[in-house]
């Protein structure tokens, strides 16, 4: 695993059992697409989205019935639940008395001050964090005049107005999210407001799009972002189901050495050279290893006995295949030959053993919430993509 990068200082919020900010895990934020009156539909994704690995998962509040959902969503989501309110003091409110644990909302719209003051006090009392989110396609059209097109500069002038008008009430318990389409823009977004607040950032690219383009343009601009110590929380935006985005988050952070959790699956791209299918094998690893409950582990899978043994010993258990049959290794031991029908059974039979090693030592060294990972290589065939899968630890807050 790599070593996480070194994170700019900011300072520590909660929402609910998570911490964001001051060195805490970059947390992973998705949204519910249900309509949040209708509790049963909410809650089902509401878990699963936890389920997959998100710390915190937003609904979005825009009407009363949405609001008086919120408090059977709050006691039975089993992660911490932010409201999306815009320009209602009076669905604020009733998201605060629900006992959401953080807002998502614009001072800037709700225009009459004494609203901000009264949602900004509600919240204090309760200790309830407001995440302010500038986003480029609701730019105040002031702002858009004065700097031409939504620029970044216009980005955090906004987020610096919003800013200004919590703090006005003594209110700093607030995250930043400046998002852009234009990962560009984002970016710089993300690095100038970075340079003026100690404020924890929430990170994404809005409307990225489905996942082909859009989980692209949230790992450049998230992964960017995190790679130079910007960002405590982040959300993926697709235009698909929301359990994408957690997973995509996730590849995010793991790929980043950001959380060492699941298994991070080697597998080589396929060449002449493959002695097999490598990208069905490589599939079928993946999927027989995301069911399985394994600490963090590297799983090599490659395709043939000229760069296969290399990568497959450097895993925690690797297979390279030859014809006919395929090497085993694990932790850098070759274990033996084994027929190409029977290299995924092995396979699994030694990462589960290889597990229980993991634990055992964990166990042994008083470890507590252990993030041993088992690598595993597949490497031998044709054609298959280089991935790291992640399975989702289960979630506790
Ligand atoms: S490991 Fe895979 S990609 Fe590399 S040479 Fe062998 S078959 Fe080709």
């Amino acid at each position: 695993m790599q070593a996480a990068f070194e994170r700019r200082a900011t300072r520590r919020i909660s929402v609910g059992s998570v911490p964001v900010g001051g060195g805490a895990p970059v947390s992973i934020q998705s949204m519910t697409t249900t309509k949040t009156d209708d509790v049963q539909a909410t809650l089902i994704q509401v878990h699963e989205l936890a389920t997959q690995g998100a710390d915190i998962v937003r609904v979005a509040v825009p009407h009363e019935g949405d609001a008086l959902a919120l408090p059977l969503i709050v006691k039975e989501g089993g992660v911490p639940i932010i409201a999306d309110i815009h320009f209602s003091v009076r669905l604020a409110m009733m998201a605060l008395e629900a006992g959401v644990h953080g807002l998502r909302l614009n001072p800037g719209n709700m225009r009459n001050p004494k609203h901000i003051k009264e949602v900004a006090d509600a919240a204090r009392e309760r200790n309830i964090p407001i995440r302010i989110g500038v986003n480029a396609g609701s730019l105040d059209k002031k702002l858009i005049a004065k700097h031409g097109r939504p620029t970044a500069e216009a980005l955090v002038e906004s987020a610096r107005h919003e800013i200004g008008l919590l703090e006005e009430h003594g209110f700093r318990d607030i995250k930043i999210s400046v998002k852009h389409q234009n990962v560009a823009e984002m970016i710089s977004a993300y690095r100038l407001l970075a340079n003026e607040t100690d404020a924890p950032l929430h990170l994404g690219v809005t409307e990225a799009g489905t996942p082909k383009q859009g989980i692209v343009k949230s790992a450049i601009g998230i992964g960017t972002l995190l790679a130079e110590g910007i960002g405590d929380t982040i959300r993926v935006s697709l235009t698909a189901d929301p359990v994408e985005e957690v997973k995509v988050g996730k590849q995010i952070l793991k790929t980043l050495g950001l959380r060492n959790e699941g298994f991070d699956l080697v597998a080589c791209p396929s060449c002449g050279r493959a002695e097999l299918d490598v990208f069905a094998l490589a599939n079928e690893v993946e999927s027989a290893i995301e069911k399985m409950d394994l600490p963090p582990m590297q799983i090599a899978v490659m395709g043939c006995e000229v760069n296969g043994p290399g990568e497959a010993r450097d895993a925690d258990i690797g297979i390279a295949a030859g014809p006919g049959r395929g090497l085993l290794f694990s932790k850098g031991k070759q274990i033996g030959w084994v027929p190409h029908d029977k290299l995924v059974e092995s396979l699994l039979a030694e990462a589960e053993r290889v597990a229980a090693e993991i634990r055992s030592d964990a166990v042994e060294d008083g470890a507590t919430g252990g993030n041993g990972a088992a690598t595993v290589v597949v490497g031998a065939g044709r054609r298959a993509p280089t991935m790291s899968i992640g399975m989702g630890p289960p979630k506790t807050s």
